[in-house]
């Protein structure tokens, strides 16, 4: 029992750097180790968003450092500045006395009490989003929005390529707007997790409850709403839902692969609605921006990458952010594996590993076409035809997703490729395509190995 030694708390941030670099955050240095009592070492998180982020994503990892470095059982438990029992022996030591101004709980729950909630991330936000040409418009206008709900833009709808910040802006919005207004009533949840939660209360016989719960936000933000397309049940709810909202005064944040007019098989009642607050495009970010971007990455993960380092990654990395991302993890990984420094000559590797990266091969929607229906024994003249059985009209749509993500054409221009369809058809035939993948595993399977086959193909 007692405080425990700080050499400790060293000892484990050490062993978490080591065991997991990609996971470690420039943020954890506010967690502080507040006792040792039967076999627990609970630890003061004083972030709300940060104490469900590390109790859903790092505690085993914690647990395991606690142990190795005092080669005791023991378990790391994570604590919130208002948790009870995280007051007893911590206040003796703390000067801005967490629990005496009477203040409800920080509103952690608003974020949503279902586990099925998608997470928000500490790392998103508007601190840690680089403003550049491509994407200004966006980030002044969830800024707005975060400071006043309900006032600024309504609804705020902010659409763009993969991979380019539109999750990020809508957790910084949960973030800013809740810590300005902590009994602010804020939900943050997928178009799929919309869509689920309305069909489990169907058939559970909830819908007042479902109503309740959606209804009675300050701001309401979904994320990738395009996957409203073709569902019809779903798009009903969910107009009543923004109307319910919108005429509350209340804050509706969206975001879409698409712009409304572009999203196949919506509804014409519900386009109009996504048009009437302020429609705003992220787009891809130009060099300087990904220079800065991977400043802040590295910062934000504590690693220090030479100039040079930086400057090979944003020229050879201009598809999107998340790609940049990835790259960083790999060269961490690859550093951490191999105990190596970072340095250019590492950097290239991280870069050429990535799948689909400038230096790996680039194939043409030829190869694309000639791999899939070799792999599923189909003809290449039946891809172009407008026969629509399954046999014929999965490949086609796995064609369509891989010439998405390993070619740098437009929707149009695959569309072309395949007997002159439009890009509202590729879209939903890449759409498919995920959604099956997430559902069936032979399929995810064979699109992978699709990709390793199309990777493999020397430039
Ligand atoms: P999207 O939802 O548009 O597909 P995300 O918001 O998930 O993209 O962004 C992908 C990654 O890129 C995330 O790690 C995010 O933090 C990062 N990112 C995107 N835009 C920026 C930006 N302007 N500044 C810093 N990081 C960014
Ligand atoms: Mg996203």
């Amino acid at each position: 029992m007692g405080r425990p030694d700080p050499k400790t708390r060293e000892a484990i941030f050490t062993h978490l750097r080591r065991s997991y670099p990609t996971m470690c955050r420039r943020w954890f240095d506010d967690i502080v180790p507040i006792d040792l009592t039967g076999g627990t070492l609970r630890m003061l998180v004083r972030e709300p968003v940060q104490l469900k982020y590390l109790r859903r994503r790092c505690q085993k990892q914690f647990t395991e450092a606690a142990q190795a470095v005092t080669g005791r059982l023991m378990a790391v438990k994570f604590v919130g500045e208002n948790d009870p029992e995280a007051i007893t022996n911590y206040s003796e030591n703390n000067s801005t006395q967490a629990n005496d101004n009477g203040n409800a709980d920080y509103p952690l729950n608003n974020l949503g009490s279902n586990e099925d909630d998608m997470l928000i991330s500490p790392d998103y936000s508007f601190d840690n989003f680089i403003i550049g040409p491509g994407n200004r418009l966006a980030q002044a206008a969830a800024i707005a929005v975060a400071k006043k709900p309900g006032w600024a833009y309504n609804p705020l709808f902010i659409h763009g390529g993969v991979g380019l910040g539109k999750t990020h802006l809508l957790q910084a919005i949960c973030q800013s707007a809740l810590r300005a207004n902590p009994s602010l009533q804020v939900y943050y949840t997928s178009c799929n997790g919309f869509m689920t939660q309305f069909l489990a209360s169907v058939q559970a016989g909830h819908m007042s409850e479902f109503r309740h719960h959606f209804r009675n936000v300050d701001i309401l933000l979904i994320d990738d709403i395009h996957d409203l397309s073709n569902r019809d049940r779903t798009q009903e709810e969910f107009f009543h839902t923004f109307n319910s909202l919108y005429q509350a005064g209340k804050q509706i944040v969206l975001s879409s692969d698409a712009a409304p007019k572009d999203i196949p098989d919506l509804e014409e009642r519900i386009t109009s609605r996504f048009n009437c607050g302020l429609v705003a495009e992220v787009q891809q970010p130009g060099f300087e921006t990904r220079i800065a971007i991977i400043q802040n990455k590295a910062e934000l993960r504590q690693i220090s990458l030479p100039d040079d380092v930086v400057v090979y990654i944003a020229q050879h990395v201009d598809t999107n952010i998340r790609e940049l991302e990835g790259v960083l993890t790999k060269l961490q990984g690859l550093s951490s594996i191999h105990n190596l420094r970072i340095d250019l000559e590492l950097a290239k590797q991280a870069v050429g590993k990535r799948i689909g990266s400038d230096t790996a091969h680039l194939p043409t929607v030829q190869e694309i076409i000639d791999t899939v229906t070799h792999y599923y024994g189909v003809k290449p003249s039946d891809l172009l035809s407008k026969r629509r059985n399954k046999s014929i009209a999965l490949p086609r749509q796995v064609c369509m997703w891989l010439a998405r993500k390993h070619t740098r054409h437009s929707l149009e221009e695959i569309g072309g490729y395949f007997g002159g369809r439009d890009h509202t058809t590729v879209m939903h035939a890449i759409k498919a395509v995920k959604t099956k993948r997430e559902a069936d595993g032979a399929l995810d399977h064979d699109v992978e190995a699709l990709e390793h086959q199309l990777m493999a193909v020397p430039a």
